[in-house]
């Protein structure tokens, strides 16, 4: 059956990491590219990373009823448009999103569009130390960015909503976990 697998997790979870994974050795899997108003990194590129929208652009989307879910986090809007997660589908039998965990609610909570069958996974470190030693070594956040990064992932919420949790500690064994449970899901 084909379904969309919501990952979510404090930011340095490795979330990205493992999805990039699953891009390079699974074939019927795609991911979703949201859009947002945050400033790319510098090795992002629009349209692969993101859709790198202005905030008028974005309130457009919102009016014309584009988006199955948008947050505002970390000062910036994130938003992920109906289209986006269709195309996918068409070609694979699972889509992968990667939403914070207030849009990962909005979802898993309301039943949005039925038809996806959207299941949550829940992507988390082994401790804090190691989530700050892993986003100190992507060498992306600003010294005010880690910070808020850090104190709001303590606050993962609504963990009951997530049919699967992976913790990632040993990457490669955490590869071999979704990699299972990417089988169990397009199975079931
Ligand atoms: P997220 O997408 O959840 O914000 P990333 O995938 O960007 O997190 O990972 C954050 C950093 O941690 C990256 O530099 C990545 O290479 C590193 N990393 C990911 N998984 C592990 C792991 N199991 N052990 C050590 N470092 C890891
Ligand atoms: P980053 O700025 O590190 O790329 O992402 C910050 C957070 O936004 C991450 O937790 C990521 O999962 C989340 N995010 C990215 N795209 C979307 C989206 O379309 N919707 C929601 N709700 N969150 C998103």
């Amino acid at each position: 059956m084909k379904r969309c697998l919501i990952f979510s997790g404090p930011s340095g979870a490795g979330k990205s990491t493992l999805m990039n994974h699953v891009l390079e050795t699974t074939q019927y899997v795609g991911v979703t590219v949201s859009c947002t108003t945050r400033a790319p990194r510098k090795s992002e590129v629009d349209g692969v990373n993101y859709h790198f929208v202005s905030n008028e652009k974005f309130d457009d989307l919102i009016r014309r009823g584009e988006f199955i879910e948008y947050v505002e986090c970390y000062s910036n809007r994130y938003g992920t448009l109906k289209s986006a997660v269709s195309d996918i589908l068409k070609d694979n039998d699972i889509c992968i999103l990667d939403l914070d965990f207030a849009g990962a609610y909005q979802i898993l909570a309301h039943n949005i569009v039925p038809e996806f069958n959207f299941e949550g996974v829940l992507i988390l470190p082994p401790s804090m130390r190691s989530l700050r030693a892993r986003l100190l070594g992507r060498g992306t956040e600003t010294e005010e960015s880690l910070k808020t990064r850090l104190h709001e992932s303590f606050d993962i919420k609504n963990i009951a909503a997530y049919k699967y949790i992976i913790i990632n500690n040993d990457l490669e064994k955490a590869k071999s976990e979704l990699s299972w449970t990417l089988e169990k899901s397009r199975n079931l």
